[in-house]
Protein backbone atom coordinates (compact mmCIF):
# COMPACT_ATOMS: atom_id res chain seq x y z
CA UNK A 1 0.00 0.00 0.00
CA UNK A 2 0.91 3.39 -0.31
CA UNK A 3 0.53 5.70 2.60
CA UNK A 4 -0.46 9.12 2.09
CA UNK A 5 -0.06 12.45 4.17
CA UNK A 6 -2.93 13.01 6.16
CA UNK A 7 -3.79 16.78 7.18
CA UNK A 8 -7.14 15.81 8.66
CA UNK A 9 -8.42 18.34 11.81
CA UNK A 10 -10.00 14.57 13.39
CA UNK A 11 -10.10 11.90 13.12
CA UNK A 12 -6.51 12.60 12.08
CA UNK A 13 -3.56 10.96 11.57
CA UNK A 14 -1.95 8.16 14.16
CA UNK A 15 1.47 6.86 14.42
CA UNK A 16 2.20 4.50 11.99
CA UNK A 17 4.01 2.60 14.82
CA UNK A 18 1.22 2.35 16.46
CA UNK A 19 -1.19 1.00 13.39
CA UNK A 20 1.03 -1.67 13.20
CA UNK A 21 1.41 -2.66 16.79
CA UNK A 22 -2.61 -2.63 16.73
CA UNK A 23 -2.77 -5.15 14.10
CA UNK A 24 -0.07 -7.07 14.98
CA UNK A 25 -2.04 -7.77 18.58
CA UNK A 26 -5.55 -7.44 16.51
CA UNK A 27 -6.56 -11.21 16.73
CA UNK A 28 -4.76 -11.96 19.85
CA UNK A 29 -3.52 -9.63 22.51
CA UNK A 30 -0.67 -10.97 24.05
CA UNK A 31 -1.14 -14.36 24.19
CA UNK A 32 -4.62 -14.47 25.53
CA UNK A 33 -6.58 -15.92 22.60
CA UNK A 34 -8.54 -12.79 21.80
CA UNK A 35 -8.71 -9.05 20.51
CA UNK A 36 -9.36 -6.40 22.90
CA UNK A 37 -12.59 -5.65 21.35
CA UNK A 38 -13.65 -9.05 22.62
CA UNK A 39 -12.33 -8.78 26.30
CA UNK A 40 -14.28 -8.39 29.39
CA UNK A 41 -14.05 -4.70 30.63
CA UNK A 42 -13.89 -5.82 33.98
CA UNK A 43 -10.95 -9.34 33.07
CA UNK A 44 -7.66 -8.61 34.17
CA UNK A 45 -6.48 -8.13 31.21
CA UNK A 46 -8.57 -4.93 29.92
CA UNK A 47 -7.87 -3.71 33.69
CA UNK A 48 -4.35 -3.90 32.83
CA UNK A 49 -4.83 -1.68 30.00
CA UNK A 50 -6.52 0.57 31.46
CA UNK A 51 -4.28 0.88 34.33
CA UNK A 52 -1.41 1.44 31.88
CA UNK A 53 -2.68 3.80 30.36
CA UNK A 54 -3.86 6.41 32.84
CA UNK A 55 -0.40 5.73 34.51
CA UNK A 56 1.11 6.79 30.94
CA UNK A 57 -0.99 9.68 30.71
CA UNK A 58 -0.44 10.97 33.90
CA UNK A 59 3.66 10.35 33.42
CA UNK A 60 3.37 11.93 30.15
CA UNK A 61 1.59 15.41 31.59
CA UNK A 62 2.93 15.11 35.25
CA UNK A 63 -0.50 14.91 36.07
CA UNK A 64 0.00 15.74 40.10
CA UNK A 65 -1.77 13.12 42.64
CA UNK A 66 -4.91 14.98 43.46
CA UNK A 67 -6.11 15.59 40.18
CA UNK A 68 -8.43 12.54 38.84
CA UNK A 69 -8.14 11.52 35.08
CA UNK A 70 -11.43 10.55 33.58
CA UNK A 71 -11.70 8.14 30.21
CA UNK A 72 -15.42 9.12 29.33
CA UNK A 73 -17.81 9.04 26.37
CA UNK A 74 -19.38 12.14 23.96
CA UNK A 75 -16.65 13.61 22.92
CA UNK A 76 -15.70 17.24 24.23
CA UNK A 77 -18.95 18.13 22.96
CA UNK A 78 -20.92 16.45 25.43
CA UNK A 79 -18.19 18.34 27.79
CA UNK A 80 -19.72 21.54 27.10
CA UNK A 81 -22.91 20.64 28.80
CA UNK A 82 -20.86 18.28 31.73
CA UNK A 83 -18.80 20.75 32.88
CA UNK A 84 -21.45 23.27 33.96
CA UNK A 85 -23.47 20.27 35.92
CA UNK A 86 -20.85 19.44 37.65
CA UNK A 87 -18.80 22.38 38.62
CA UNK A 88 -21.77 25.48 38.48
CA UNK A 89 -23.35 24.48 42.28
CA UNK A 90 -25.62 27.29 40.99
CA UNK A 91 -23.46 29.87 40.53
CA UNK A 92 -22.63 31.71 37.13
CA UNK A 93 -19.31 30.72 35.17
CA UNK A 94 -17.24 33.00 32.68
CA UNK A 95 -16.48 32.00 28.96
CA UNK A 96 -13.66 33.65 26.57
CA UNK A 97 -15.10 33.29 23.63
CA UNK A 98 -12.22 33.10 20.49
CA UNK A 99 -13.60 30.80 17.78
CA UNK A 100 -15.86 28.53 16.92
CA UNK A 101 -15.30 25.71 19.66
CA UNK A 102 -15.19 27.70 22.63
CA UNK A 103 -18.42 30.10 21.06
CA UNK A 104 -20.12 26.04 20.91
CA UNK A 105 -19.09 25.47 25.16
CA UNK A 106 -20.81 29.47 25.56
CA UNK A 107 -23.75 28.41 24.03
CA UNK A 108 -24.16 24.67 25.58
CA UNK A 109 -23.37 26.40 28.94
CA UNK A 110 -25.91 28.33 28.42
CA UNK A 111 -28.48 25.76 28.23
CA UNK A 112 -27.51 24.04 31.61
CA UNK A 113 -26.91 27.25 33.68
CA UNK A 114 -25.79 30.51 34.02
CA UNK A 115 -23.07 31.28 31.71
CA UNK A 116 -21.35 34.56 31.13
CA UNK A 117 -19.07 35.96 28.23
CA UNK A 118 -15.67 37.71 30.06
CA UNK A 119 -14.91 38.51 26.05
CA UNK A 120 -15.10 37.57 22.54
CA UNK A 121 -13.10 38.33 19.44
CA UNK A 122 -15.28 37.74 16.73
CA UNK A 123 -15.54 41.30 15.75
CA UNK A 124 -11.89 40.47 14.35
CA UNK A 125 -12.75 37.03 12.74
CA UNK A 126 -11.56 35.02 15.77
CA UNK A 127 -7.83 35.94 14.59
CA UNK A 128 -6.53 36.23 18.15
CA UNK A 129 -6.19 35.30 21.99
CA UNK A 130 -7.34 38.56 24.01
CA UNK A 131 -5.16 40.24 26.32
CA UNK A 132 -5.63 39.91 30.10
CA UNK A 133 -6.80 43.39 30.19
CA UNK A 134 -9.83 42.37 27.77
CA UNK A 135 -11.10 40.28 30.13
CA UNK A 136 -14.20 41.21 32.43
CA UNK A 137 -13.69 38.58 34.80
CA UNK A 138 -16.48 37.75 37.38
CA UNK A 139 -14.16 37.31 40.61
CA UNK A 140 -17.15 35.24 42.22
CA UNK A 141 -17.30 33.29 39.11
CA UNK A 142 -17.76 29.25 39.56
CA UNK A 143 -14.70 28.88 36.89
CA UNK A 144 -13.42 30.26 33.92
CA UNK A 145 -13.43 28.08 30.67
CA UNK A 146 -10.89 28.77 27.53
CA UNK A 147 -10.08 27.10 24.63
CA UNK A 148 -6.29 26.87 23.77
CA UNK A 149 -6.26 26.35 20.50
CA UNK A 150 -9.14 26.98 17.89
CA UNK A 151 -9.28 23.81 15.81
CA UNK A 152 -11.04 25.90 13.19
CA UNK A 153 -9.52 28.99 13.39
CA UNK A 154 -5.99 28.21 14.05
CA UNK A 155 -5.57 30.35 17.14
CA UNK A 156 -3.40 28.70 19.86
CA UNK A 157 -2.53 30.27 23.48
CA UNK A 158 1.31 29.68 23.79
CA UNK A 159 1.79 31.36 27.24
CA UNK A 160 0.07 29.39 29.51
CA UNK A 161 1.03 31.57 32.76
CA UNK A 162 -0.59 35.08 31.24
CA UNK A 163 -3.75 33.13 31.70
CA UNK A 164 -5.84 34.30 34.91
CA UNK A 165 -6.13 31.20 37.65
CA UNK A 166 -8.08 33.32 40.12
CA UNK A 167 -10.56 31.45 39.99
CA UNK A 168 -10.51 27.46 38.54
CA UNK A 169 -9.80 27.43 34.52
CA UNK A 170 -11.32 25.04 32.74
CA UNK A 171 -9.99 24.55 29.52
CA UNK A 172 -10.61 22.76 26.47
CA UNK A 173 -7.50 21.26 24.94
CA UNK A 174 -8.79 18.62 22.32
CA UNK A 175 -6.59 19.67 19.22
CA UNK A 176 -3.41 20.26 21.26
CA UNK A 177 -2.73 18.39 24.28
CA UNK A 178 -0.11 16.07 24.92
CA UNK A 179 1.91 18.60 21.84
CA UNK A 180 4.35 20.59 24.80
CA UNK A 181 4.51 20.10 28.21
CA UNK A 182 2.34 21.70 30.28
CA UNK A 183 1.75 22.64 34.18
CA UNK A 184 -1.44 20.83 34.67
CA UNK A 185 -1.76 22.07 38.44
CA UNK A 186 -2.28 25.98 36.72
CA UNK A 187 -5.88 24.19 35.87
CA UNK A 188 -8.91 23.23 37.85
CA UNK A 189 -9.49 21.05 34.60
CA UNK A 190 -8.35 20.01 31.48
CA UNK A 191 -10.39 17.98 28.68
CA UNK A 192 -9.86 16.92 25.41
CA UNK A 193 -11.55 14.36 22.94
CA UNK A 194 -9.33 11.36 21.12
CA UNK A 195 -9.61 11.57 17.81
CA UNK A 196 -7.29 14.67 16.81
CA UNK A 197 -4.08 14.11 19.27
CA UNK A 198 -4.40 10.96 20.77
CA UNK A 199 -6.28 8.52 19.36
CA UNK A 200 -9.62 7.46 17.50
CA UNK A 201 -12.33 8.92 18.32
CA UNK A 202 -14.71 7.56 21.11
CA UNK A 203 -13.29 8.31 24.01
CA UNK A 204 -13.12 11.89 25.74
CA UNK A 205 -10.31 12.56 28.73
CA UNK A 206 -10.97 14.78 31.49
CA UNK A 207 -8.42 15.32 34.23
CA UNK A 208 -10.51 17.01 37.11
CA UNK A 209 -8.56 18.49 40.47
CA UNK A 210 -10.05 16.91 43.28
CA UNK A 211 -11.59 19.60 45.08
CA UNK A 212 -13.87 20.96 42.50
CA UNK A 213 -15.96 17.33 43.12
CA UNK A 214 -19.06 16.59 45.02
CA UNK A 215 -20.37 19.83 43.75
CA UNK A 216 -22.84 18.32 41.45
CA UNK A 217 -26.64 18.24 42.19
CA UNK A 218 -28.67 15.22 42.53
CA UNK A 219 -30.98 15.15 39.40
CA UNK A 220 -27.94 14.95 37.13
CA UNK A 221 -27.66 11.31 35.36
CA UNK A 222 -24.44 9.24 37.20
CA UNK A 223 -23.31 8.16 34.01
CA UNK A 224 -22.29 12.38 34.13
CA UNK A 225 -21.44 12.72 37.31
CA UNK A 226 -17.65 13.06 37.66
CA UNK A 227 -17.63 11.99 41.06
CA UNK A 228 -19.30 9.07 40.79
CA UNK A 229 -17.15 8.34 37.70
CA UNK A 230 -14.02 9.38 39.73
CA UNK A 231 -15.15 6.46 42.40
CA UNK A 232 -15.56 3.79 39.93
CA UNK A 233 -12.60 4.23 37.60
CA UNK A 234 -14.62 5.69 34.55
CA UNK A 235 -15.97 2.16 34.88
CA UNK A 236 -19.57 2.92 36.02
CA UNK A 237 -20.70 1.06 32.59
CA UNK A 238 -18.85 -0.54 29.51
CA UNK A 239 -16.16 2.08 29.08
CA UNK A 240 -15.06 2.15 25.10
CA UNK A 241 -12.38 -0.11 25.30
CA UNK A 242 -10.81 -0.26 22.08
CA UNK A 243 -10.05 3.59 21.80
CA UNK A 244 -8.83 3.30 25.94
CA UNK A 245 -6.63 0.63 24.48
CA UNK A 246 -5.91 2.68 21.18
CA UNK A 247 -4.55 5.54 23.02
CA UNK A 248 -2.84 3.48 25.62
CA UNK A 249 -0.68 2.70 22.50
CA UNK A 250 0.03 6.49 21.45
CA UNK A 251 0.59 7.37 25.26
CA UNK A 252 3.63 4.50 24.91
CA UNK A 253 5.09 5.59 21.60
CA UNK A 254 5.17 9.30 22.86
CA UNK A 255 6.90 8.26 25.95
CA UNK A 256 9.36 6.30 23.62
CA UNK A 257 9.87 8.84 21.66
CA UNK A 258 11.25 11.42 24.46
CA UNK A 259 7.71 12.65 25.99
CA UNK A 260 6.29 15.60 25.71
CA UNK A 261 9.54 18.25 25.39
CA UNK A 262 10.38 16.20 22.19
CA UNK A 263 7.41 16.22 20.64
CA UNK A 264 7.38 20.18 21.48
CA UNK A 265 10.45 20.41 19.55
CA UNK A 266 9.06 18.23 16.93
CA UNK A 267 5.95 20.36 16.31
CA UNK A 268 8.13 23.58 16.46
CA UNK A 269 10.32 22.52 13.57
CA UNK A 270 7.32 21.35 11.72
CA UNK A 271 5.11 24.54 11.92
CA UNK A 272 8.19 26.81 11.19
CA UNK A 273 8.16 24.89 7.95
CA UNK A 274 4.57 25.64 7.01
CA UNK A 275 4.36 29.30 8.36
CA UNK A 276 7.45 30.14 6.48
CA UNK A 277 5.81 28.59 3.01
CA UNK A 278 2.87 30.72 3.68
CA UNK A 279 5.04 33.88 4.51
CA UNK A 280 7.63 33.58 1.99
CA UNK A 281 5.27 32.70 -1.09
CA UNK A 282 5.00 36.91 -1.69
CA UNK A 283 0.83 37.05 -0.77
CA UNK A 284 0.43 33.77 -2.85
CA UNK A 285 -0.78 32.11 0.78
CA UNK A 286 -1.69 33.87 3.82
CA UNK A 287 -2.72 32.74 7.66
CA UNK A 288 -4.87 35.26 9.28
CA UNK A 289 -3.73 34.69 12.64
CA UNK A 290 -1.53 37.21 14.91
CA UNK A 291 1.89 36.21 14.96
CA UNK A 292 1.63 35.15 18.85
CA UNK A 293 -1.27 32.85 18.44
CA UNK A 294 -0.54 30.83 15.34
CA UNK A 295 -1.16 27.08 15.89
CA UNK A 296 1.20 24.75 16.00
CA UNK A 297 -1.05 21.92 15.34
CA UNK A 298 -4.04 23.28 13.20
CA UNK A 299 -3.10 26.00 10.05
CA UNK A 300 -5.36 27.58 8.52
CA UNK A 301 -4.80 29.32 4.99
CA UNK A 302 -6.42 30.84 2.31
CA UNK A 303 -5.22 31.71 -1.26
CA UNK A 304 -4.93 35.17 -2.67
CA UNK A 305 -7.18 33.76 -5.68
CA UNK A 306 -9.89 31.96 -3.95
CA UNK A 307 -10.85 30.72 -7.82
CA UNK A 308 -7.43 28.06 -7.55
CA UNK A 309 -8.84 26.39 -4.79
CA UNK A 310 -10.12 23.36 -6.05
CA UNK A 311 -7.22 22.66 -8.16
CA UNK A 312 -5.22 23.12 -5.42
CA UNK A 313 -7.37 20.44 -3.55
CA UNK A 314 -7.04 18.39 -6.51
CA UNK A 315 -3.19 18.69 -7.56
CA UNK A 316 -2.42 18.55 -3.75
CA UNK A 317 -4.11 14.97 -3.27
CA UNK A 318 -2.50 13.84 -6.13
CA UNK A 319 0.84 14.78 -4.57
CA UNK A 320 -0.36 12.54 -1.54
CA UNK A 321 -0.67 15.25 0.46
CA UNK A 322 -4.92 14.97 1.81
CA UNK A 323 -7.99 16.33 3.56
CA UNK A 324 -6.39 20.14 3.45
CA UNK A 325 -10.12 21.67 2.22
CA UNK A 326 -10.45 24.54 5.00
CA UNK A 327 -14.05 23.97 7.20
CA UNK A 328 -16.63 25.29 5.61
CA UNK A 329 -16.82 28.54 8.38
CA UNK A 330 -13.66 29.87 7.37
CA UNK A 331 -13.35 28.31 3.59
CA UNK A 332 -9.78 28.28 2.22
CA UNK A 333 -7.61 25.26 2.69
CA UNK A 334 -6.53 23.70 6.36
CA UNK A 335 -3.35 22.00 7.35
CA UNK A 336 -3.62 19.82 10.64
CA UNK A 337 -0.29 18.95 11.92
CA UNK A 338 -0.56 16.89 15.15
CA UNK A 339 1.77 14.95 17.15
CA UNK A 340 2.06 11.68 14.35
CA UNK A 341 2.35 13.83 11.23
CA UNK A 342 5.87 13.25 10.18
CA UNK A 343 8.10 16.68 9.14
CA UNK A 344 8.61 14.98 5.64
CA UNK A 345 4.87 15.06 5.33
CA UNK A 346 5.36 18.97 6.25
CA UNK A 347 8.15 19.53 3.88
CA UNK A 348 6.32 17.67 1.10
CA UNK A 349 3.10 20.00 1.52
CA UNK A 350 5.60 23.04 1.47
CA UNK A 351 7.49 21.91 -1.37
CA UNK A 352 3.86 21.39 -3.22
CA UNK A 353 2.61 24.86 -1.94
CA UNK A 354 6.12 26.73 -3.22
CA UNK A 355 5.92 25.03 -6.52
CA UNK A 356 2.22 25.60 -6.94
CA UNK A 357 2.62 29.00 -6.66
CA UNK A 358 5.57 29.00 -9.24
CA UNK A 359 3.07 27.83 -11.46
CA UNK A 360 -0.03 30.28 -10.82
CA UNK A 361 1.38 33.17 -10.08
C1 LIG B 1 -13.05 18.64 17.73
C2 LIG B 1 -13.18 19.58 18.86
C3 LIG B 1 -14.32 19.57 19.72
C4 LIG B 1 -15.47 18.62 19.53
O1 LIG B 1 -15.07 17.33 19.73
P1 LIG B 1 -16.12 16.11 19.63
O2 LIG B 1 -15.29 14.98 20.13
O3 LIG B 1 -16.50 15.98 18.19
O4 LIG B 1 -17.26 16.42 20.49
C5 LIG B 1 -14.33 20.47 20.76
N1 LIG B 1 -13.34 21.34 20.97
C6 LIG B 1 -12.26 21.39 20.16
C7 LIG B 1 -11.18 22.39 20.44
C8 LIG B 1 -12.14 20.52 19.09
O5 LIG B 1 -11.08 20.56 18.28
Amino acid sequence: MERIFNFSAGPAVLPWEVLVEAQEELLDWHDCGMSVMEMSHRGKEFMGIRDAAENDLRKLLNVPDNYKVLFLQGGATLQFAQIPMNLLAGRSADYVVTGSWSEKAFQEAQRVGKARLACSTRDGNYSRFPRREELQLDPDAAYLHVCTNETIHGVEVHDYAALPDDVPLVVDMSSHILSRPVDVSKFGLIYAGAQKNIGPAGVTIVIVRDDLLGYAPGNIPSLLDYSVQAEHDSMLNTPPTFAIYMAGLVFKWLLAKGGLAAMEKHNTAKAAVLYRAIDESGGFYRNPVALENRSRMNVPFTLAKPELDESFLQESKNAGLLQLKGHKSVGGMRASIYNAMPIEGVQALADFMALFAKRNG
